[in-house]
């Protein structure tokens, strides 16, 4: 089994199959996802130096969790799902945005989030504006304020004037933030679909076939819903493992 994607429900969705004790033997199932074991490093980096984020730390234990238990991190990008066919029968596609291309799936659609995170130690309460648009969280060691929401937004750069925007809300909001240190600024896309896709699929190809569990389109809420997706999406995988199991032995030939 590969998990494709090394985020929320990437990661999630492979840590929960193993807890949920589903035996593999016999599967190919090397436990992968898209991140090298040096992005503890980098994520610890990016933890002491600039955002001090919860989400970074829970990112970091959740791999180290995963490794612990048997798996494996790779990087990697795939352009279609049967460049891993005969290393894996099992898929679980937690790409998010990315899967509107590898699936060709048009429901699923960015929008896109700009942040910016400071120091402000003084504040302990969070704000939040409307539908979200405006917002102030604060972090364990920084807080992050935010944001846009645009739609079929693709660009990742930060944007200037989306920059500027968002301090200056905020500041409406938070006057004492003038005087709070910038820290980061950064973009992220959301992948928004109506509705959240997960379900497997048995696809079909040149006298082959490959399982596929599919466990994205999040939207805004990942962060908060992928527990119970990835939680699913293992017991998706586990009906796979046991299709596979059940599969009628082929007789060899006898010349
Ligand atoms: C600004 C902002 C604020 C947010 N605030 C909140 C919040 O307050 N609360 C909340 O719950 N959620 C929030 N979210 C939403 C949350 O971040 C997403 O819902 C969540 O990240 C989705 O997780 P995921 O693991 O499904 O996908 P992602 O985090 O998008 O991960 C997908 C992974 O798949 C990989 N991938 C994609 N295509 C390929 C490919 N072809 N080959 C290999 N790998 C591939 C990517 O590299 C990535 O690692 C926010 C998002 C943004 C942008």
């Amino acid at each position: 089994m590969v998990s494709l994607g090394h985020s929320q429900s990437g990661i999630r969705s492979v840590w929960d199959t193993l807890s949920l004790g589903h035996d593999l033997s016999g599967i190919r199932s090397v436990w992968d996802a898209v991140r090298k074991l040096k992005i503890f490093e980098k994520l610890r980096q990016i933890t002491d130096d600039r955002c001090g984020g919860s989400q970074s730390r829970v990112e970091c234990s959740r791999q180290l969790r995963l490794k612990n238990a048997g798996g494996q991190l790779q990087t990697g990008k795939i352009t279609g799902f049967w460049e891993l066919h005969g290393k894996y029968e099992i898929i679980v596609n937690c790409s998010g945005i990315g899967a509107r291309a590898l699936t060709g799936d048009m429901n699923v659609y960015p929008v896109r989030g700009q942040i910016h995170k400071v120091h402000a130690p003084w504040l302990k309460h969070f704000v939040r504006v409307g539908d979200g648009t405006s917002y102030i969280y604060p972090g364990i060691s920084s807080v992050t304020l935010g944001g846009t929401r645009q739609k079929d937004d693709w660009r990742m750069s930060v944007d200037p004037s989306d920059s500027e925007a968002i301090f200056k809300a905020c500041c409406a909001l938070e006057p004492s933030l003038q005087r709070a240190r910038k820290l980061f600024e950064g973009v992220g896309l959301r992948p928004v679909r109506a509705v959240l896709r997960l379900e497997k699929e048995k696809l079909e190809g040149e006298g082959s076939h490959m399982y596929l569990v599919h466990n994205y389109g999040h939207g805004g809420t990942g962060v908060t819903f992928h527990w119970g997706t990835a939680k699913e999406a293992a017991q998706l995988v586990q009906e796979c493992v046991t299709e596979i199991r059940c599969r009628p032995v082929r007789p060899k030939p006898k010349l």
